[in-house]
């Protein structure tokens, strides 16, 4: 399999989205989407590994639900630095985030996680910023949500925050959807594609990327080929229909398998076993899912630049309108004295007046009381 010119092609788009990367922060301060990449997907059906697989940075993730609010990272490249570092905050502008190391993600997410997600927040819908600058490798934005889930135990609404969230994520006309469906679910009642044909009627911002298609090539129920060759006709066709995966299971964690180790299995998976060896070869691999991603991104970008432009140009107006009907500036020493001995005077009259208040309707209170018991 050719990976060499993948590559190429991964870069050239890379080079175009960094641009966007670079200034994400103050697009997001000012409201302004710009486009990005959203997995969405049933608790566990592989979000997370998922873009681990993509990005190369470690996300927590496990059986349970794990991912319990929004995490938007952002990969930089800067050929300067001699080290690649990662910041971790729920301040979009990482204001007060300190830079770590590129492993230390997973543990700051969690930490957190822990913080901002309890109790009636068990799934918050306050996002998490992470920004990892590396000297090279892919420029791209990709946004980790909670799963779609109906386990009530630990929220009783959990469901509607969970559809809420990929709503409010797959809506804005810029990102790109990753609708993740494990090999061995029913593709016909995944509820997120269903989300994502409503919000994208045409389907030209939506994937559909089937997971644990390891677990699957050896399962005798189920047939992916079938699967994903019937979703074309099917009330789940997408326009860039289906693309397999495999990502990185527990086991192949827990004895620290690499990403270049996991591509070999995944091209194992997909050329030795019976069932998957007749899956097309555009329809499955993670670079070539990276590919797919990264071209539908750029038309993205293509498509929607007249707006952003737009809209920053509206926004620049608006704050100098604000900026405008601020008070003139005071250079002047000595007018800054004078402004700062009339705002001392301003308070200390407030004051004063607020106390006088206070005695007053005291003095009144004492007299009712004073009074009270010769009525009774
Ligand atoms: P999320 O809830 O959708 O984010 O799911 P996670 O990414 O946390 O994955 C849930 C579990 O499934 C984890 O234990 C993963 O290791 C495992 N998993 C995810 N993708 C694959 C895959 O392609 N193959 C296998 N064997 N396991 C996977
Ligand atoms: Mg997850």
């Amino acid at each position: 399999v050719p990976e060499e010119p993948l590559r190429e092609a991964l870069a050239e788009v890379s080079k175009k989205l960094g641009l966007f990367e670079s200034v994400r922060h103050v697009c997001q301060a000012v409201q302004i989407p710009l486009p990005g990449v959203v997995v969405v997907g049933e608790q566990s059906a592989g979000k997370s590994s998922l873009l681990e697989n993509i990005s190369g940075i470690q996300f927590p993730r496990a059986q349970n639900t794990c991912t319990r609010m929004p995490c938007i990272l952002t990969m930089l490249t800067d050929p300067t630095v001699s080290e690649s570092y990662a910041l971790v905050s729920m301040d979009s502008s990482f204001g007060d985030a300190q830079q770590c190391a590129v492993p230390d993600v997973e543990g700051q997410i969690k930490r957190l996680t822990e913080m901002h997600a309890t109790g009636e927040a068990f799934i918050s819908r306050q996002a998490l910023y992470v920004r990892v600058v590396r000297r090279d490798g892919p420029q791209l934005s990709l946004i980790d949500l909670p799963g779609v889930t109906h386990n009530a135990e630990k929220m009783s609404n959990i469901h509607e925050v969970t559809v809420d969230l990929v709503k409010e994520y797959i809506e804005p006309e810029e990102m790109v959807i990753l609708c993740v469906i494990p090999a061995m679910s029913d593709f016909g009642n995944a509820e997120v594609v269903k989300l994502a044909r409503e919000y994208d009627p045409d389907g030209i911002r939506t994937l559909g990327v089937v997971t644990k298609c390891d677990d699957a090539a050896n399962a005798e129920a189920s047939d992916i080929v079938e699967k994903v060759t019937m979703a074309r006709d099917s009330d789940v066709r997408l326009a860039f229909g289906f693309h397999c995966v495999v990502n990185r299971s527990q086991k192949n964690i827990d004895e620290g398998m690499s990403r270049e180790d996991l591509w070999k299995k995944e091209e194992q998976v997909f050329t030795r076993s019976d069932r998957l060896r007749r899956l097309p070869l555009s329809n499955w691999g993670t670079l070539r899912l990276m590919e797919k991603v990264a071209k539908i991104q750029e038309a993205r970008v293509d498509e929607c630049l007249p707006k952003i432009k737009e809209s920053v140009r509206q926004r620049t107006v608006q704050l100098r309108n604000e900026l405008r009907s601020l008070p003139a500036m005071v250079e002047a020493e000595g007018d800054q004295f004078k402004l700062f001995n009339s705002a001392l005077r301003a308070i200390k009259d407030d004051l004063q007046r607020r106390v006088r208040a206070e005695f007053m309707s005291s003095e009144a209170s004492d007299r009712d009381l004073t009074i009270a018991p010769k009525v009774a």
